[in-house]
């Protein structure tokens, strides 16, 4: 867990005085800076990578200069009612004047004006969660002297002031200062209106047909909206304006789609925002300028090679928002999208030279994958922005393995890197390839998230939430995705835009996520307000089935099948291998059947940490062995009994004999018959009738022999080792084929290793009653095979309280204990588990229980009783093996628990071995920091 922030506040109560805070403001620029990357707690991501690229000696890059204002302050400010603390401005004006030298400018100037952009940032990045104000200080009064600076070139001017009017009017006068417009009354979207007409009166197509004079008049009709609408003059004073964006970047902290956000991402809401005042470069001053987003790494597959996009002659906020189609730094960051764009590579050969140039070092520097914002002003290159690139699961995968092959970084980087989330992306299905070849394409978009996903289409973030909460699957349909959706977009399967590049809003959260998404599908015509998705003159309403193949961009109606591609990554095996590496815990897998056993082995199982026999009477091919059991069940009298599982023999030594064959080598821990016999039971009149007919009994003996297998609470009734107390002959039939198996398997060269379970035990006797059977049936068998021995271990499941109580007993016959969390969870809380969805929902609501402890570890009391059980039970056998095998062996929190506590493995469902591998080995990570702290 993150720190708490301390705050070097003095005044931490609001009693409306004033205090100083220390060093509210950090300078950065022309080759030095106050600053560095390991502040980013005190200056935001942005503002602490902002002074490493402007003042490290080995970067010096070329940064506009500017100032960051502190975390600290945001927390002050919002500790006194919305106050900065004593001597903020008075800081903030003198970095003004370190930048104004620098660049020869004065901020306000009618000559030769300065302008800044006013940017947030937080610790971690929120990718358009909070605001951003630029062409801060254009006013009537400075407009003339922006005009000289640029060449004469007044429509650029004036749309800069437009631009600066729409953003400041939406950011600081309406989102900050609360006022909630209805849906498409913003102040913004009125201003679009206008501009939008001008555009159809003057019948212009885009945005840049708008002359000089248009932009003018559009100002004036802007200014007056503002003062209509919202009440207020938009500020045309320099100052007015910077600390208007100061305040609103710092309210734009606890905006409602910053704080959702926050939630989603676990991010701490005390941390605050910085603030980072910074020089404008133009990358819309002609046709020389441009601005672009790049990562050092492909983000979407993490192919190690440089991948952008940019704009010619736009301002940077065009790129994010994906208003045009951004063209392709280079060929490699070609898709089918933009293919006919013209490269940044092509048309400024020089720029883009010195551009990869400063990747490269980045990304040396940094050791990581990062994720810049550039801008170039008339031939000139300015970086903007540089931090750790967000990266869905398959390219956080291969970034690891590749740069540990380049010695970009260790293995044990490359272990801490991927985090469990990712790596279960891999895990993900994806489109059937065969089903794609045979459907025909609806559409074709960007892959700006990949994996496959279907789902029924709808046209808002608030309902994919609500269908969501349905348990349906819902594929969000949106022109472009703004930051206002981010809860639909993480309640659906699966994210499809009209609009936007690679690196639109959409792409960028999807890609964190690890969420399958297709962005800028031109082909699509959404009709908002009708939930209607128009393509090729088809139409499509809300509810109908797509199918996403977020890998290539493709869109499919209908429901496509999804299949599994995780076997043959070879990259998932390299990275599992670097885990092995690390980890001390073994990691098994619960496979009752031996195709389960041959997937898992494929993912790297270390063996079977659970095989339950009664899965053989199950599914398919279980319709025999199900009669015989039923047969024993009923019967009568022992020696009817003795009939049944005679019969029932050969098909349990089968299922264990494949089993064991498929881990050969490995250990496989063979249950005994678990669950109540009256499970077994049938319930169907033909079934039974049939039955009554086989053991020659009428139908009322029948069901007065199931009757008597009736119990009130057959969880804790006649079950587990009770049933081997009762019926020795049940138990002795199931060891019997275990070691019977085991001998076929020696004498057929194999080596086959059964660890013998007893199930649902609380006390030493019962172990010792079992075990007498188990002795005996084992020397019976080496005698029956001529062997002299046969690897094997007798233990037992530990899934009642008391029995981690006694572990101390139990371990004088059990050379092995299994935690059965699943159980020992439901009897240590008194939780039914399958009752849990009327209250578990409101105790982890009221904040009364932190989680499901169903799905992660209790550690405070079932973990104390985990703890103490092996404690005692090594107290009487050192080498005792301990294991876990219940759903918990596979959730991340609960494998790192089950490391501390000095398990010898965890074992877990094949498709979470590796997801447990990679939590084994950060679990030894984790221990050694803690070592060295
Ligand atoms: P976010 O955190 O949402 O990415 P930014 O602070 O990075 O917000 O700003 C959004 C965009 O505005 C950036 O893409 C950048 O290109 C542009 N921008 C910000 N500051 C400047 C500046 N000083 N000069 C030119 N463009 C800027
Ligand atoms: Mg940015
Ligand atoms: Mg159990």
């Amino acid at each position: 867990m993150a720190k708490r922030n301390v705050y070097p506040v003095r005044n931490t109560r609001a009693t409306g005085k004033k205090s100083k805070i220390s060093n509210g403001v950090y300078f950065f620029g022309g080759g030095k800076a106050d600053g560095n990357e390991s502040m980013k707690n005190l200056l935001g991501g942005k503002g602490a990578n902002l002074a490493e690229m402007a003042g490290h000696k080995d970067l010096k890059l070329p940064v506009p200069p500017g100032f960051t204002i502190t975390t600290d302050v945001c927390t002050y400010y919002y500790q006194h009612k919305r106050a900065y603390p004593q001597g903020l401005k008075e800081e903030v004006r003198k970095a003004l004047e370190k930048v104004e030298k620098l660049m020869a400018r004065k901020f306000g100037d009618s000559n030769n004006p300065l302008l800044v952009s006013v940017r947030s940032g937080a610790r971690r990045s929120m990718p358009g969660m909070m605001e951003t104000v630029l062409n801060v200080g254009l006013t009537e009064k400075t407009i003339p002297g922006l005009i000289k600076q640029s060449g004469g070139n007044a429509r650029f001017v004036y749309d800069a002031y437009r631009r600066l009017i729409m953003m400041y009017s939406d950011v600081v006068m309406e989102k900050a200062a609360g006022i909630e417009p209805k849906d498409e009354q913003g102040i913004r979207k009125q201003l679009e209106k206008i501009m939008g007409q001008v555009k159809k009166e003057k019948g212009y197509k885009t945005d840049t047909d708008l002359t000089a004079d248009d932009l003018k008049k559009l100002c004036s009709a802007f200014k007056a909206k503002i003062k209509e609408a919202l009440k207020k003059e938009f500020p045309d004073e320099p100052y007015d304006q910077l600390w208007g964006g100061i305040g609103a970047v710092f309210a734009s902290w606890q905006g409602k789609r910053a704080v959702s956000y926050r939630k989603i991402e676990n991010i701490p809401h005390e941390w605050g925002t910085a603030v980072t005042v910074q020089t404008m470069v133009f990358g819309n001053m002609g046709n020389d300028s441009a601005t672009g987003v790049a990562f050092t790494r492909n983000p979407g597959n993490g192919e190690g090679k440089f991948y952008g996009e940019y704009l010619i002659n736009a301002q940077g906020e065009d790129v994010v928002a994906g208003i045009r189609t951004p063209g392709p730094i280079n060929e490699y960051s070609k898709s089918e999208h933009n293919k006919d764009l013209v490269t940044l590579e092509k048309t400024m050969p020089k720029i883009y030279k010195e551009l990869f140039d400063i990747q490269k070092r980045l990304e040396k520097h940094y050791h990581d994958m990062q994720d810049i914002e550039f801008t170039i002003e008339k031939g000139r290159l300015f970086m903007l922005q540089c931090r750790v690139g967000k990266r869905n699961g398959p390219a956080a995968v291969r970034m690891a393995v590749d740069m540990t092959i380049e010695k970009l970084i260790n293995k044990e980087t490359a272990a801490i890197r991927v985090t469990p989330a990712q790596l279960d992306e891999l895990l993900h299905p994806v489109v059937d390839p065969k089903a794609e070849v045979a459907h025909k394409l609806l559409a074709k978009g960007l892959p700006a998230g990949p994996g496959g996903a279907t789902g029924q289409i709808v046209f808002s973030a608030n309902d994919a939430v609500a269908w969501a909460k349905q348990a349906k699957k819902v594929i969000l349909v949106r022109e472009e995705t703004n930051p206002e959706d981010v809860e639909g977009m993480r309640a659906a399967e699966a994210i499809l835009t009209a609009r936007g590049g690679m690196t639109s809003h959409a792409a960028l959260v999807a890609r964190g996520w690890g969420k399958c998404c297709i962005v800028g599908c031109g082909a699509l015509h959404v009709e908002h307000a009708k939930k209607e998705l128009i393509v090729d003159g088809r139409t499509f309403k809300e509810g109908d089935w797509l199918t996403l193949n977020g890998t290539k961009g493709n869109v499919y109606e209908g429901k496509l099948p999804m299949m599994d591609v995780s076997e043959e990554n070879k990259i998932l095996m390299d990275f599992l291998k670097i885990c092995d590496s690390i980890k001390r815990l073994g990691v098994r897998t619960n496979a009752d059947t031996p195709e389960d056993a041959k997937r898992a082995r494929q993912f790297g199982a270390e063996g079977i940490g659970l095989f339950r026999t009664e899965h053989m009477f199950y599914g398919k091919g279980s319709d025999e062995p199900l009669f015989i059991l039923r047969k024993m069940i009923i019967s009568n009298t022992a020696e009817e009994r003795k009939k049944a599982l005679d019969e029932l023999f050969p098909y349990v030594k089968r299922d264990i004999k494949g089993t064991l064959e498929a881990m050969d080598g490995f250990p496989v821990v063979v249950r005994l018959l678990d669950p109540p016999l009256h499970e077994f039971v049938p319930r169907e009149k033909a079934k039974l009738e049939q039955l009554a007919r086989d053991l020659n009994i009428t139908l009322e003996e029948l069901s007065k022999r199931a009757e008597a297998l009736h119990e009130s609470n057959p969880m804790m009734g006649h079950r587990g080792v009770r049933l081997g107390i009762t019926y020795p002959e049940v138990s002795e039939m199931q060891i019997r084929a275990v070691f019977d198996a085991a001998a076929e398997l020696i004498k057929e060269g194999k080596h086959p290793y059964p660890e013998i379970m007893i199930p649902v035990v609380c006390d030493v006797k019962e172990l010792n009653d079992q075990f007498a059977i188990t002795d005996k049936v084992y020397k019976e068998v080496l005698v029956k095979y001529n062997l002299k021995k046969i690897k094997h271990m007798f233990g037992t499941m530990i899934e009642i309280p008391r029995a981690a109580i006694v572990a101390d007993k139990l371990s004088q016959v059990a050379a092995f204990f299994s935690f059965g969390t699943n159980d020992l969870t439901q009897m240590g809380f008194g939780f039914s588990r399958d009752d849990i969805g009327s209250f578990l929902p409101d105790y982890i609501k009221k904040g009364i229980l932190p989680d499901d402890p169903f799905q992660s570890i209790d550690q405070e009391g079932i973990g104390e009783l985990i703890k103490i059980g092996i404690q005692r039970g090594r107290s009487t056998r050192k080498d005792l093996e301990v294991g876990i095998c219940g759903e918990h062996g596979g959730e991340p929190r609960s494998v790192e628990f089950c490391h501390f506590v000095g398990m010898n493995y965890v074992s877990c469902s094949p498709f979470r071995v590796p997801i447990a591998k990679l939590a084994a080995a950060q679990a030894v990570l984790k221990q050694k920091n803690n070592k060295g702290r």
